[in-house]
């Protein structure tokens, strides 16, 4: 429980509480993606890799520059926490916060996600989501979101007086992408960052503005697909929630694979290029 304020109210506190909002951005500015001209050109390729993520696990997938990606439900409902990466630069990394403040708490159609700094550049390009007639729910939930961060064993230990769970998504990614790079366990768990939460269904409580989670709508056969923008290394956990409706940090969720396909089109899309890096010059103010 938190404790009630303790400073009175001003006078005037209904009317500075009614001072309208504005978005924090002005993403007039933001360049947006072409995205007719990303579907132009899909289903007009060729699979080239399958992975299957095992239920409370993680694996890893390459996905090049120009290519698409699908994260898809299989056997049940199931989230899905993702990391990604530059192919060849793991300190190039998907930021969650950034895409966060840019983008929204929750992603779908034709939104991108952003790299960490001094990149800062479009990583994936979302073009299908059999999930975008969700839009908010009476409780201010949808999905895809980009506020939480993923379940971890640290927390699990904080909140269960040191309890231990080796297959939560942080565990998971770390020790997908060790196995994928080659680096000991310790130096890619550096690595991993806060997830995009693939199919899960997550809010802010309205009264208190606490993080929630609400079964995923979820079911087999739906999917996210992206478009690479610039070389992936992917790499998925099947989160132990399973559908996230009741708990994760534990074996005691249903749980289920999830699928990962990458295509190679065709052609690539009209007037696409890979993204660039920022171009913000990174002297700090200070001459070099
Ligand atoms: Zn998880």
């Amino acid at each position: 429980m938190k404790p009630q304020p303790l400073t009175t109210a001003p006078v005037d506190a209904e009317a500075r509480k009614a001072v309208a909002p504005v978005v924090c951005y002005p993403v007039e500015t933001l360049p947006r993606p072409d995205l007719a001209a990303y579907r132009a050109v899909r289903e007009d390729w060729s699979l080239v890799e399958r992975v299957t993520v095992p239920a409370r696990d993680a694996a890893c997938f390459h996905a090049p520059a120009g290519h698409f990606f699908r994260i898809l439900s299989v056997d049940g409902p199931q989230v899905g926490d993702l990391n990604l990466f530059h192919a060849n630069d793991l300190t190039e990394r998907f930021y969650s916060g950034k895409t966060r403040a840019l983008v929204g708490t929750h992603v779908g159609l034709s939104d991108q996600l952003f790299s960490s700094f001094p990149t800062l550049r479009p990583m994936a390009t979302i073009t299908h989501d059999t999930l975008d007639w969700y839009g908010f729910d009476a409780f201010g939930g949808a999905v895809h979101d980009v506020i939480g961060t993923r379940c971890d064993p640290y927390t699990h230990s904080l909140l269960s007086d040191g309890g231990t769970y080796h297959h939560c998504c942080h565990s998971n990614l770390t020790r997908a992408l060790a196995q994928e790079t080659g680096l000991p366990l310790h130096e890619a768990e550096r690595h991993v960052h806060d997830v995009l939460n693939v199919f899960m269904c997550t809010g802010f409580t309205r009264d208190t503005g606490q993080y929630f989670m609400k079964a995923s709508p979820v079911r087999p056969g739906d999917y996210l697909e992206f478009f690479a923008e610039i070389d992936l290394l992917g790499c998925l956990s099947a989160c132990p929630g399973g559908d996230c409706s009741t708990v994760h940090s534990s074996d005691a969720a249903a749980c289920y694979p999830l699928m990962v396909e990458v295509y190679k089109p065709n052609r690539l899309p009209e007037g696409w290029a890979p993204s660039a890096v920022n171009r913000y010059d990174r002297t700090h103010g200070t001459a070099v």
